[in-house]
């Protein structure tokens, strides 16, 4: 079974002090206008880390009135896109400078580890925001030739004052997953955190205004889902909805947006994702695949390998090798460099996720190993795999959202297709097998935003991912992205005497 590693983490490093605890708003911290704040808490122990400034509506309002007005007669949009390019690139230089507290915010509020944050997530933003910097002076229309008198160009226009909406499994990935391409498009915004993770993004506000970035196109605003978040998805004056999160609150905010002023939305959402391990797969690697898929932030991640389906050839071999590697996955606290999977973002999570596993053992579903929490304080809960699953159980098909897998065997290619597309979910899938033709059936047959072949979790800035199905539409990372914070206009003038047709 899993060990637990419950050392004192400051014998680790060193926790950063919390300094930015209010709203950012115009280029400045503010207090909400209601005074009001709400705890933040380190998923390690339960304790309050910070109280945090609670946006409401009003404090969305102003945000709105100062990207509004950033947008309608700042510098910003106007600038030429290497100007932009060059502050962004002085932003990603900032976070560079401040790898170690921003991973260390990250890992106190969010739970993740602390080393994968300081060597991956921080690093791979930095590259995100270079990535878009680059990008921001190649943003250009088409000329076309209409018909024998009429020319037409198309202007490619930043889409005006955005609100993102993010989660809180990644919080600085989600950020500059939104924040990035947007700045490079010319738009101004305003971003609401997950009430659960604040800490990072309010860095992240002090850093852009460091590098330069004109008060009013960056403004970041804590608070609720139901009040902030809803303040954002409904508002008159905001032109665009970016959003990540979960599938039920993804409909709320399409239809707040239809209801209000019909702004575009983009939705990446939930998912429920297949792993398909056919029989030539080395059973080794694959076993450190797919543990790595489902506990890789303790299954808090959109596209964790949750069914898992192996080959009836190797399946109990496969099973073998699952039971010997979960034995060296150490449970523990994230800031110590040996753990591999920390506590679970909050309580509610960690009930959520346990009684999902309850519901599995009453549905028949037999426990491999795992199940239980982990220690007597914080929310550590086991890495756990069930066998003897049915396609058709709840396990097999609600989002868990967990470091919970559903080990399901199969018998030909085309049983792995129907039963990895049972879900009604389409976010990303995986494929292990030596045979390239079989990788390319089911990589086409799949219906799912990203398929990993002989890899998991292989992800970068210039990959577009998103989902399909009930997994949302839109796709962050690469030029695709862009795309949502640009608008088309057509320019059509005669052309008279033209030597050509
Ligand atoms: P959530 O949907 O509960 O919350 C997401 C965000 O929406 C939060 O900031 C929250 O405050 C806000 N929100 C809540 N109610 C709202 C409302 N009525 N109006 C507007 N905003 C509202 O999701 P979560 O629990 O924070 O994150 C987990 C979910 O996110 C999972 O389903 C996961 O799969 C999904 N996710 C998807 C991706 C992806 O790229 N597809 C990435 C990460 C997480």
């Amino acid at each position: 079974m899993a060990s637990l590693s419950n050392g004192q983490s400051e014998s680790f490093v060193k926790i950063p002090t919390i300094k930015f605890t209010k709203l950012f708003i115009n280029g400045e911290f503010v207090d909400a206008l209601s005074g009001n704040t709400f705890e933040t808490i380190d998923p390690r122990t339960g304790e309050v880390i910070a109280r945090i400034a609670e946006g409401k509506k009003e404090d969305v309002d102003l945000a709105v009135k100062a990207a509004r007005e950033a947008f309608d007669n700042g510098p910003w949009p106007r600038l030429p896109g290497s100007e932009r390019g060059r502050i962004m690139m002085k932003f990603a230089d900032l976070i560079d400078q401040n790898i170690e507290e921003l991973a260390g915010l990250d890992a106190i509020d969010a739970g993740k580890l602390y080393t994968w944050c300081k060597l991956v997530d921080i690093p791979q933003v930095a590259g995100t925001l270079r990535y878009y910097a680059g990008a921001a002076d190649k943003i250009h229309g088409d000329v076309l030739k209409m018909s024998r008198e009429l020319q037409a160009y198309t202007l490619r226009e930043p889409i005006g004052v955005v609100g993102h909406i993010i989660p809180w499994n990644f919080p600085s990935t989600m950020f500059f997953a939104k924040v990035s391409p947007a700045l490079a498009a010319g738009c101004t915004m305003i971003l609401k955190p997950a009430e659960q993770t604040p800490l990072s993004a309010l860095f992240y506000a002090h850093l852009a205004k460091l590098a330069g970035i004109p008060s009013g196109v960056l403004n970041v605003v804590n608070g609720f889902g139901p009040t902030a978040g809803a303040a954002i998805s409904s508002h008159m004056d905001i032109d665009a909805v970016s959003f990540t999160g979960s599938t039920e609150i993804g409909r709320e905010v399409m239809q707040a947006a239809a209801r209000s002023n019909l702004k575009p939305v983009s939705l990446e959402l939930g998912g429920k994702s297949p792993l398909i391990i056919f029989d030539d797969a080395d059973v080794d690697k694959a076993a450190d695949l797919a543990l790595l898929g489902i506990l890789y932030n303790k299954g808090e991640i959109c596209v964790a390998s949750s069914r898992v389906f192996v080959q009836e050839g190797i399946y109990d071999e496969f099973e073998k090798k699952l039971v010997e590697k979960s034995k060296s996955w150490i449970v523990g606290d994230p800031f110590d460099p040996k753990v591999r999977q920390g506590p679970q973002v909050d309580k509610q999570q960690f009930d959520k996720i346990l009684s999902y596993i309850e519901h599995g053992k009453r549905e028949g579903a037999t426990l491999l190993f795992g199940g239980k929490p982990v220690g007597d304080k914080g929310y550590y809960i086991e890495p756990t795999v069930f066998t003897n699953v049915k396609e058709d159980m709840i396990i097999a098909q609600d989002e868990i959202f967990g470091p919970v897998m559903a080990l399901m065997k199969f018998k030909t290619i085309e049983d792995a297709i129907k039963s990895a597309n049972n879900t009604k979910y389409g976010l990303a899938a995986g494929i292990v097998t030596q045979n390239l033709d079989k990788a390319n059936t089911v990589s086409r047959s799949i219906r799912a935003g990203i398929i990993w072949v002989n890899c998991y979790l292989a992800f970068d800035k210039d990959c577009p991912y998103g989902g399909y199905k009930m997994s949302g539409f839109g796709r962050d990372f690469g030029l695709e992205a862009l795309h949502k914070y640009l608008q088309v206009k057509s320019v059509v003038t005669p052309i008279y005497n033209s030597p050509w047709l």
